[in-house]
């Protein structure tokens, strides 16, 4: 099955496309970890990357989409693959499309902003050890301090209220359009986030009729 999760930054995508990629044994690939591995093995893309990080540049559409191919050709995709985070834009949707990669299924987990602004906002993480928690629904056993080595604990600058906001808007603005792009096709399935990730992965299963 050849998957794109789609979905607002925090509504949990990451975590359903580790599932599904367990469930269905196909790779998961997301944009930021296959740029670090091209960057990494010096491939032709790679080495175009690493140029525009070292100027401190985005690395373009093109380029990305390059490593993408780069990735989708490789024999553990011949099953099947689920692109998490990527396309982000129309443009980059038009891009995927001019590769002439026959996607099945675009999942979409719709969550509203508020429900967001509250599981991101309330996370916290242990700067030393890396562990995470959260106010509501993983509290540590001390107010503030990592049940693990006992550091302090600190709330990541996405996760601010402010940056969250500005995430959230940023992709209504350029991702949410990808929605209407895509049912076009007649490959959209939407899928109302739960609070519980359980709940969420049954209703994805549903969708995906596996
Ligand atoms: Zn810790």
């Amino acid at each position: 099955m050849k998957l794109i999760l789609l979905g607002a930054p925090g509504a949990g995508k990451g975590t359903q496309a580790e599932i599904i990629c367990e469930k269905l044994s196909i790779p998961t690939i997301s944009t930021g970890n296959i740029i670090r591995e091209a960057m990494k093995n010096g491939t032709e893309m790679g080495l175009k990357a690493k140029a525009a990080v070292e100027a401190g540049q985005l690395v373009s559409d093109d380029v990305v989409i390059g490593i993408i191919k780069e990735r989708l050709a490789k024999d553990d995709c011949n099953n099947g693959f689920i692109l998490d985070g990527f396309p982000r834009t129309i443009p980059q949707a038009e891009a995927l499309d001019s590769l002439g990669v026959e996607i099945d299924c675009v999942l979409d987990i719709d969550v509203k902003d508020e429900a967001i602004a509250a599981r991101l906002g309330g996370r916290r993480v242990c700067p030393a050890c890396g562990a995470s928690y959260h106010l509501e629904y993983k509290k540590p056993a001390k107010d503030g301090i990592c049940n693990l080595c006992g550091a302090e604990l600190i709330q990541r600058k996405d996760d601010a209220p402010e940056t969250v906001l500005e995430r959230l808007a940023i992709y209504h603005e350029q991702t949410e359009p990808l929605k209407n792009y895509y049912s076009k096709t007649g490959k959209l399935k939407s899928v109302p986030g739960q609070e519980e990730v359980a709940d969420t992965t049954k209703l994805v299963f549903e969708a995906l009729g596996i």
